[in-house]
């Protein structure tokens, strides 16, 4: 392995910040009651978790922290959204084509064992959902919308509380759940001011560790609990509490939220700074997604007509970790679901890859990329089978750049 690391796969996962780590320290060989406990020293343990839930509710704008259930993962807190269905004459949900597994695969298994019907809404060529098409697709008997507030893949933000107003208007009995996994932390997000009923987010996104998550259930709504056992977050999921996760997660979530101008602004700019910079250098490269409507943190950029594993494997021997939404890498078999259902050309998806940064990336780190990365693509097209299709593409982009200069566009050395 490198032995220099530039990071710049945020999106799968992130470092613990060094709060998070201290903070859950004490909890392992002092503090080591159950915070279910009678006694004082367990109650004490107790007093930590209600200092978590405050600062998880902070950080998604939760009106109550008792509305904040802790859960092992974002998984797990979709998977308790979507399960967690009461009414058995309502058998249709909404959700996207692009959301992450842990929605998708649950809306599958109610359909094919459950007698569910889903609606899978696309999105255009820019990632974007058309809302007239969503309002259409609520009816009468639709249970629960899912949908993610921002994509994993390619940062895309879907306006979900403008959603929401939609979805409550048409059906106020509709239930509305947020994976809000890749947005909290990096976008604001304040629950109490919208119609959203329930929001997951997971810890390790957040610099917290991993194994630890939470939803939001605004009060009053009904779902059945989805871990059954002891009376733990009240009776919502049983289980003795992962506390110094916990503990770790709730300090984590208050540093997201001192961080969030940061991400705005300084993570924002070495994201645009990296993505121009790749624009400009490689004359295969095209961003995938809206570039307006995406958190700060995210690029997703294809390289046409070569392989996104072997440009991961490359960067990976120059200490550059990212991730490719092709083939294999994420153990899949298939190439991205997320760029096929925006129709991205399949010479495209093959060579995507994403790129995301954090609060601990540095400029340098991004020099650094933008120094080797051309090289990596420029062997790679060499050996590319699609060497007359590489020709032609350059040739357009070329007289492209050219006109741009004559018509003295300032953006010519952008494609
Ligand atoms: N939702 C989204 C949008 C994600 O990106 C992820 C993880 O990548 C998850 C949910 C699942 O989160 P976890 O890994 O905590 O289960």
């Amino acid at each position: 392995m490198s032995e220099k690391i530039v990071y710049l796969d945020n999106n799968a996962t992130t470092k613990t910040c060094q709060e998070a780590i201290d903070n859950m320290i004490p909890f392992f060989a002092e503090q080591y009651g159950n915070p279910s406990s009678m006694h004082d020293f367990g109650g004490e343990v107790a007093q930590y978790l209600k200092k978590a839930r405050k600062q998880v509710a902070e950080l998604i704008g939760a009106a109550d922290p008792n509305e904040v259930i802790f859960t092992s993962c974002g998984t797990e807190s979709s998977n308790m959204a979507i399960r967690g269905l009461t009414d058995p004459h309502k058998k249709h949900i909404i959700t996207t084509k692009v959301e992450h597994p842990c929605v998708l695969n649950v809306t599958k298994h109610l359909e094919k064992n459950h007698g569910y019907e889903v609606t899978y809404l696309g999105v255009n060529a820019e990632g974007e959902l058309d809302l007239e098409e969503f309002k259409d697709s609520i009816r009468d008997d639709t249970a629960l919308i899912a949908i993610m507030w921002a994509n994993n893949e390619t940062g895309v933000i879907f306006p979900v509380e403008k959603m929401a107003e939609i979805a409550k208007e048409k059906n106020p009995k509709v239930l509305f759940f947020v994976d809000a996994v890749q947005a909290a932390g990096k976008i604001p997000v304040d629950v109490k001011n919208t119609k959203i009923d329930m929001l997951g987010i997971s810890g390790h996104k957040i610099h917290a560790p991993k194994g630890v998550g939470a939803i939001y259930i605004r009060k009053g709504t009904l779902i059945t609990p989805f871990m059954l056992g002891g009376h733990q977050e009240r009776g919502k999921r049983g289980g003795t509490e992962n506390v110094s996760g916990i503990v770790a997660l709730g300090e984590a979530a208050e540093q997201a939220l001192n961080y969030l101008d940061d991400e705005a602004t300084r993570v924002k700019a070495m994201r645009d700074k990296l993505e121009k910079g790749i624009l400009s250098k490689l004359f295969n490269a095209r961003v995938n997604g809206s570039r307006l409507h995406r958190v700060p943190n995210t690029t997703n950029i294809s390289f046409e007509y070569i392989e996104g594993e072997l440009i991961l494997l490359h960067l990976s021997d120059l200490g550059i970790c990212a991730s490719s939404g092709s083939a294999c890498t994420s153990g899949n078999l298939e190439p991205s679901h997320v760029l096929r259902a925006m129709g991205v050309p399949f010479t495209a998806v093959h060579g995507s890859i994403r790129f995301s940064l954090s609060r601990y990336t540095s400029n340098e780190e991004i020099d650094y990329v933008l120094k080797q990365l051309p090289d990596v693509i420029h062997k790679l097209n060499a050996i590319s089978p699609f060497q007359k299709e590489l020709k032609e593409l350059k040739e357009i982009k070329e007289s492209a750049k050219a006109l741009k200069c004559a018509l003295g566009d300032k953006r010519c050395c952008e494609q």
